[in-house]
């Protein structure tokens, strides 16, 4: 009840926007550029919201399981150490990609359940494109699917914010987050530090119980300079150090924070040209984005799919429906068919640059791949906080359980998603039981 009624009004207010002139500019250095808020009235914090904990989620992009360890991060070795760490790092779901990963996390489903099965794809049936650098699709909830941890808050009378989030910036299930920012990789990460901060210190009928955070880094540098280069070496060492910065404000603001970090995928040093697909098949009435392929008749998709069987060791190619099943890529139409899956760390692609426009070659680090195939691909674990045991490592575990997790640590009803609490119910200091609200 409370929550269909939120709902309304989140969708009929008018967006606040607190620009870099507001009271939040005070918060950074003054040369740097605070984040423009867009603030969704949704009323206070319940009476049982306000009770709850907090949780401050953070992704550092392509941090590879191996990172912190390898560099001496203090601060996430730390974390780990007071906390809970998977010393050997997460499993991303397939295809091992910022969006796709992303949301995985917020939702608790495969990306073939949410929809977000790569950064860029097209959709058969709607005839439209994705891609994150699309304002106007990162924009429109009708592409996601699930229910996003910030809307599951909000429904039942829960404030969050993101300081960025892939999804965050659409309405999905009947909500927002209560505040957001709209994506922009000149915000400093000091200043997304200082945001969640900020946040933190409103009144309590304001504060955000789930926030969340976002570092590009050091995927960057991963990319361009490959996973063991010394300025994505650097970059692991800067990020932990934000890291460091913000586990020192969440310490002084005295709240129950469960800090919970971790990254979407890893980094593999790429070893391949550009292998292009329509070398191999005649691509012809096919659309195609990055290496995925969508035919429009049956034939055409099996005549490419023949093409393509024995062309190259570099990959292999499947009817779709014959994906294998653990990687969770064989029943949405926005995966394409035939499905074409790397063997190792290739640089494939369904076309090349159009006529007249100048090709690129690869980049020296990329992800994407089966982290069964490459354990490159594994991500990061480390979460400290009143509600977690102290010193426990675990397995690697698919992301996919951080949903019911992290629901619970808000003490927030979840809907049945790909995850389940059992996977790290030995983190908690509770039992995991339901909460009573
Ligand atoms: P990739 O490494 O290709 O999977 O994607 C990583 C890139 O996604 C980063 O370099 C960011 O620039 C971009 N990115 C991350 N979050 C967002 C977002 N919320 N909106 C748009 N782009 C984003
Ligand atoms: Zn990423
Ligand atoms: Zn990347």
């Amino acid at each position: 009840m409370r929550g269909r009624a939120a709902g309304w009004f989140a969708s009929a207010v008018l967006a606040v926007w607190l620009t870099a002139g507001g009271w939040l500019a005070g918060q950074v250095a003054h040369n740097e550029m605070a984040p423009p808020v867009v603030h969704v009235d949704h009323g206070a914090n319940s009476a049982a919201a306000r009770k709850a904990h907090y949780v401050v989620l953070v992704s550092l992009d392509g941090f590879r399981w191996d990172y912190a360890k390898r560099e001496g991060a203090k601060h996430l070795l730390e974390i780990g150490k007071e906390g809970v760490w998977a010393p050997e790092g997460m499993l991303p779901s397939f295809p091992s990609l910022t969006f796709p990963n992303h949301y995985t996390i917020v939702t608790g489903l495969y990306p073939e359940h949410h929809g977000l099965v790569a950064n860029s794809f097209y959709d058969p049936v709607k005839q439209a494109r994705y891609a994150i650098s699309d304002t106007k699709a990162v924009t429109d909830g009708s592409w996601y699917g699930g229910v996003p941890l910030w809307s599951l808050a909000e429904s039942q009378g829960m404030r969050t914010a993101c300081m960025f989030w892939p999804g965050s910036e659409a309405e999905i299930a009947g909500f927002r987050p209560t505040y957001y920012a709209h994506y922009d990789e000149k915000i400093s990460e000091e200043a997304r530090v200082a945001q969640v901060l900020e946040w933190l210190k409103l009144p309590e009928a304001e504060r955000p119980h789930f926030i969340t955070l976002y570092f590009s880094e050091p995927d960057h540098e991963g990319h361009e300079f490959g996973p063991d280069a010394p300025e994505t070496r650097a970059a692991v060492r800067k990020v932990d150090g934000l890291v460091g910065k913000l586990k020192a404000g969440l310490d002084a603001s005295k709240l129950p924070v469960d800090l919970v970090v971790v990254s979407d995928h890893g980094m593999v040093k790429v070893a391949s040209e550009w292998i292009t697909l329509d070398q191999f098949a005649d691509l012809a009435g096919f659309e195609t984005a990055g290496p995925l392929l969508y035919g429009k008749t049956e034939a055409d998709r099996e005549r490419v799919y023949t093409a393509l069987k024995k062309a190259a060791p570099e990959f292999k190619v499947y009817r779709r429906k014959n994906v294998p099943g653990d990687l969770h890529f064989n029943q949405n139409e926005r995966e394409g068919d035939p499905v074409v899956i790397a063997t190792g760390p290739y640089a494939i692609r369904a076309r090349g640059p159009e006529a007249g426009k100048p090709d690129r070659k690869p980049t020296a680090g990329a992800h994407g791949y089966d982290p069964a195939l490459m354990p490159e691909m594994k991500a990061s674990f480390f979460a400290e906080g009143p509600d977690l045991v102290a010193g426990k490592t675990v397995l690697p575990f698919e992301n996919v359980n951080l949903y019911p997790w992290l629901a619970h640590l808000l003490g927030l009803h979840a809907p049945k998603t790909d995850g389940s609490l059992n996977v790290l119910a030995g983190t908690l200091r509770d039992d995991g039981a339901e909460p009573v609200q």
